[in-house]
């Protein structure tokens, strides 16, 4: 019996970069680190990560290198951010916000890098101080808690 795989598409901010993503990713998630947080300009980032075959880009990807391990990539015309690629591990990370138009569900799992977090989210969802251990993590989790002076960030 064959397996139909799903394809999802997605484009950045201008559409000079497009992306196709193949099958189901492999976890989802928020990350909350300050790296994430500095690269979107955001308090926190929602991540899809996809083995690195499954992901085609199409259009001029701008490569940012402060990481070695982890290659931040925006489109190089509009800056929009695409996608984090985990050269060495062989994962994509495609943020999936760039798919979203393209019938795939998001479905977090967890937060990472609670403990850096600018904001509170109350969402029933783990929260990771780091990350857990299947994804390099200590897998120590953290308490939902709506603190005022992060809700104010
Ligand atoms: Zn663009
Ligand atoms: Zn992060």
């Amino acid at each position: 019996m064959s397996e139909i795989e799903n394809i999802y598409t997605g484009q950045c901010y201008c559409g000079a970069t497009k992306v196709t993503v193949k099958g189901e990713p492999f976890a989802q998630g928020y990350c909350h680190c300050k790296s994430c947080r500095a690269f979107h300009g955001a308090p926190f980032i929602a991540w899809s990560v996809w083995p690195s075959d499954a992901v085609s880009v199409e259009g001029d990807l701008r490569k940012t290198d402060k990481n070695p391990a982890l290659a931040r990539s925006t489109c190089a015309s509009c800056g929009g951010k695409m996608m984090g690629i985990l050269k060495e591990a062989g994962f994509t990370v495609v943020f999936p916000n760039v798919l979203a138009d393209s019938g795939l569900t998001f479905a977090p799992t967890m937060h990472k890098y609670y403990a850096d977090r600018a904001m509170d989210v109350i969402d029933g969802v783990p929260k990771f101080e780091d990350g857990p251990v299947e994804l390099g993590g200590s897998g120590v989790t953290l308490p939902e808690t709506r603190d005022p002076v992060r809700q104010a960030v």
